[in-house]
């Protein structure tokens, strides 16, 4: 469907557990107690957005591997539309096999940091589980891209990194930290492009999925994103909604307005009602963020990034 601003929103992003085995620095997280949407409600919203237009499914979290039920999520997500998934990688290698199964084949995987200490001091976690997983989804053939929060402490891997992908033949993509929830200072991208100066990056008009990234190429034919929602703002060709893992519809990561869908499959069961209601809040979507004028106080893992 289109929004007021003729975007076509065909693309659901949806948090399917606000809980995390990591804890992100960067990475905000307000409240304690979370009642994920169950699996029943789950399917009503599937067959809502369905009729809404949205083709694409990126599960997110929280981190999503995480969620006792994620193989039935998968499985009644995967009869509607396209799904992707981001995560952590640290059960990767356990999911495998489900992922392929259920043709999500699309994994954004997190790494921030190549080095063990730097790695923990940004998440609080083990790296090895997750070479471990981006290992196993290599063997099983599934497409990789890397996402890397870039930050204070891991500006100067940023070349490293770089080499460690091309290796793999896989994209990596430089994320700007966004001001979520705390004062989080962002590297600024002027700085980002200088450590990739080495590479000779030269700009390529490809589109990896569905996200906003600009993509290079570099001398040896790797793909490298930067997705820079603050200096590059990519609001006017934004195709994305956000579901929180409570249920509240989010229509721009960049504002707190929101519907609590839960609520309202509480109070109607008519079709109709519910389609024109999920119309025009998707119809509202703003032109464009304000997070370079101020925080969002948003939360990250509810939200899914
Ligand atoms: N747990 C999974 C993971 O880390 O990939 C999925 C959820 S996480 C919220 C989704 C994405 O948001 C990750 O790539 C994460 O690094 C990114 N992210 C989290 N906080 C961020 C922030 N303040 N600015 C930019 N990206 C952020
Ligand atoms: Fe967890 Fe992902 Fe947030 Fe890190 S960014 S704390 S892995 S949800």
């Amino acid at each position: 469907m289109y929004d007021k601003h003729g975007r076509n929103i065909n693309y659901l992003r949806l948090s399917v557990n606000s809980k995390c085995n990591f804890d992100c620095f960067f990475c905000s997280s307000n409240r304690t107690i979370i009642h994920e949407l169950t699996l029943n409600e789950l399917k009503s919203l599937s067959e809502l957005f369905s009729l809404l237009g949205i083709e694409h499914v990126r599960i997110t979290g929280g981190e999503p591997l995480i969620r006792q039920d994620l193989p039935q999520i998968l499985e009644l997500f995967s009869k509607n539309f396209h799904i992707s998934i981001t995560t952590n990688g640290s059960h990767l290698k356990e999911f495998v096999k489900i992922l392929s199964k259920f043709h999500v084949r699309n994994i954004n995987l997190s790494l921030h940091s190549l080095d063990e200490e730097i790695f923990y001091k940004i998440t609080k976690a083990k790296l090895s589980d997750v070479l471990d997983g981006l290992k196993a989804a290599l063997k099983e053939k599934l497409n990789i891209k890397l996402n890397c929060v870039v930050n204070r402490y891991n500006v100067e891997e940023i070349p490293n990194l770089v080499r460690f992908a091309s290796k793999l033949k896989i994209p990596i993509r430089f994320i700007e930290l966004m001001p979520i929830g705390q004062n989080n200072e962002s590297i600024p991208l002027s700085e980002i492009m200088k450590r990739l100066e080495s590479f000779e990056l030269k700009p390529v008009n490809v589109k990896l999925g569905f996200g906003p990234a600009s993509y290079y190429v570099t001398k040896n034919g790797n793909y490298v994103g930067i997705i820079a929602a603050l200096s590059k703002n990519f609001c006017s060709s934004c195709n994305k909604i956000r579901v929180s893992s409570e249920g509240k519809l989010y229509p721009c990561l960049g504002s707190s307005f929101c519907i609590d869908l839960r609520e309202l499959l509480n109070r109607t069961s008519s079709k109709e009602e519910l389609l024109m209601i999920l119309r025009s809040t998707v119809e509202s979507k703003p032109l464009r963020h304000n997070m370079n004028e101020s925080f969002v106080q948003s939360d990250m893992r509810e939200l899914g990034g």
